[in-house]
């Protein structure tokens, strides 16, 4: 009989956010259990909305947005993301630099493609959003991880960036603000970061989809902002500032040493076609959700729904024996240290595993993220507070007991 199996390009591709851990809650599900979620950065579930003139504008379009657009984008959302890159000072943007893509994620895996021979390699932190990982791999990169230190408050550890680069290693990737620790860089890091990049010729991609997420008086800079001279990539979309995960919509802009990379655009530019054009209803609504009101920065001041939440989550997690935690300055995230000895821990997603098994509960194991040693979980803070208060006590109750086997 013949069978079918997975293509062997994906043998080495770990994408464990809606991994085994997610998928037995599902099955858990399915026999009527009801789970907390706590695995997944999607808002609109946990009662976050776009601002009301988004969803009217998008009402609005959907009549004129029924043909492909061109394949950056259509011109409103692209001036409006223009706009945005000068106010973050990004140097050196024109409306040709700009590329619309559904979700952030569509174009990071785009750029991955374009760029990745086999056997080069790809600076990514650990922990890391996951999907960089996947994607690097997927298109025949060699992914090294550079450590970001807790320590220190979760930034990137600068001696391991250094130590870690080769002949081969074409770029380098930074979350800021980042998931899943919460951090946000200081600009003296991305200083550093632009020097070796500048030093070893390397291309920067930064993934700043929590740009607009910061809390705590923190400050977020682009790192293109401070690398005229490096071809660099910014990322970000409306999927957590505007809470529409679900309309995906995001962008790229290039900026830097384009002329070092004409060659690798011109794959970009190929890849981009390849694909017509992202969702034309959801780019339609870019210039008013960019230029008008910012609901976002409500949720994220004292009072509002996420900052509450962040401290709420971060008070009861660092009560419970045996964790230690780190304070998130930015998104909804929280990436705790849980002490293996005491718990006799080995493997995070057995860990994970169990308590889902015994208090309902759904935690991502600091393993889905790129974090080899099993001593992390993450945390979403997007479910509102009687739910993370519950939640943090069950995990109190189920580690005063616990020790894996
Ligand atoms: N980058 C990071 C760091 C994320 O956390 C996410 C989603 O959780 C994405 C990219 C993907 O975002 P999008 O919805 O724009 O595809």
């Amino acid at each position: 009989m013949r069978t079918f199996n997975k293509s062997t390009k994906l043998d080495n591709v770990l994408y464990d956010v809606r991994g085994p851990v997610v998928d037995e809650a599902a099955r858990m599900e399915d026999e009527g259990k009801e789970i907390l979620k706590l695995n997944i950065g999607n808002p609109y579930p946990f009662g976050f909305s776009a601002p009301q003139e988004v969803i009217l504008d998008m009402l609005s379009n959907i009549r004129t947005s029924q043909g492909y657009s061109d394949s950056k984008g259509i011109f409103s959302a692209r001036k409006a993301i223009m706009q945005y890159a000068q106010l973050r000072n990004i140097p050196n943007v024109s409306m040709n630099d700009i590329y619309t893509g559904n979700g952030v994620s569509e174009l990071i895996n785009l750029c991955m493609q374009a760029l990745l021979d086999n056997g080069d390699e790809i600076l990514i932190p650990a922990p890391d959003y996951p999907l960089w990982t996947a994607t690097a791999t997927l298109a025949g990169g060699n992914v090294v991880h550079y450590v970001c230190d807790e320590q220190s408050d979760w930034y990137p550890d600068i001696d391991d960036i250094r130590s870690k680069i080769t002949d081969k290693t074409k770029a380098i990737v930074i979350i800021n603000p980042n998931n899943p620790t919460g951090a946000v860089y200081p600009k003296e890091i991305l200083e550093q970061i632009v020097q070796i990049a500048r030093e070893k010729e390397l291309i920067i991609f930064s993934d700043e989809i929590y740009d607009r997420l910061v809390m705590d008086g923190y400050e977020h800079t682009s790192i293109a902002s401070l690398a005229p001279d490096v071809f660099c990539v910014t990322f970000s979309g409306l999927s957590k500032s505007h809470m529409i995960a679900g309309f995906r919509i995001g962008w790229m802009i290039l900026s830097g040493a384009k002329d070092k990379a004409k060659g690798y655009i011109e794959g970009i530019k190929m890849l981009s076609s390849m694909r017509l054009c992202s969702n034309v209803p959801a780019q339609s609504i870019v210039q008013t959700a960019l230029g008008g009101y910012q609901s976002v920065t409500e949720y994220i001041k004292p009072g509002g729904r996420v900052y509450e939440q962040r401290e709420c989550i971060y008070n009861a997690l660092r009560d419970i024996p045996g964790i230690s935690v780190v304070k998130p300055h930015a998104a909804f995230y929280i990436f705790p240290k849980i002490d293996t000895e005491k718990f006799n821990i080995t493997d995070d997603e057995q860990f994970a595993l169990d308590f889902l098994h015994e208090k309902q509960v759904l935690l991502v194991p600091g393993k889905g993220f790129n974090w080899m040693q099993p001593d992390h979980f993450r945390v979403v803070y997007l479910p509102n507070i009687r739910q993370l208060e519950r939640a943090s006590e069950k995990l109190r109750e189920f580690l005063s007991t616990y020790r894996q086997r």
